[in-house]
């Protein structure tokens, strides 16, 4: 789900880059904040608060939605506190929200009749071949996944939807 930050973000980085000189003060340098650097910091804030605001309006949006059309959600259980740590990862992760997502999909339950579960963190949702099985490195970047073996070619997303949902009982913990 690309959520829809962008504008905002894009607005967020100029307003930075402009400012990028302004302090709030420093005591050991005895730096004292300007009115202006004053405004810039409560602006900057009130930016953040905003693209806060936008990404749960986004998240509440398409967990509700997919709460009433689906009877069984499956997650997978991603490692978020490893995968913040790298780098790589990072931004992509913390922009999707998916912890966010989980704890909605979550506290949803009950409202929409829904049952969500989670998909162990080591199941190779991505590197496995939804056809045939076949196990293979898939790259972060790759976005489709092409067999080896039986030459199955899907959109990465299609193809560990698919594996997700036919994930093995003993892989599938309740969220
Ligand atoms: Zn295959």
């Amino acid at each position: 789900m690309p959520v829809t930050t962008k504008k905002a973000k894009t607005k967020l980085g100029k307003l930075q880059w402009r400012n990028r000189n302004k302090v709030l003060g420093n005591n050991l340098l005895k730096i004292r904040a300007s009115n202006k650097a004053k405004r810039y910091y409560t602006k900057l804030a009130r930016q953040h608060v905003h693209i806060a605001n936008i990404r749960l309006d986004t998240t509440q949006k398409m967990t509700t939605d997919i709460s009433r059309k689906a009877a069984l959600i499956r997650i997978e259980d991603l490692n978020v506190s490893g995968m913040i740590a790298n780098h790589k990862l990072a931004s992509a992760v913390s922009n999707n929200c998916f912890y966010e997502i989980r704890r909605q999909f979550t506290y949803k339950q009950p409202f929409y009749a829904t049952r969500v579960e989670l998909v162990d963190r080591w199941f190779p949702s991505s590197k496995m071949c939804s056809k045939c099985g076949h196990i293979q490195p898939m790259g972060l970047s790759e976005r489709v996944y092409r067999c080896g073996v039986c030459g199955n070619i899907q959109d990465r997303d299609e193809n560990a939807s698919i594996n997700l949902r036919d994930a093995p009982l003993n892989k599938i913990r309740l969220a």
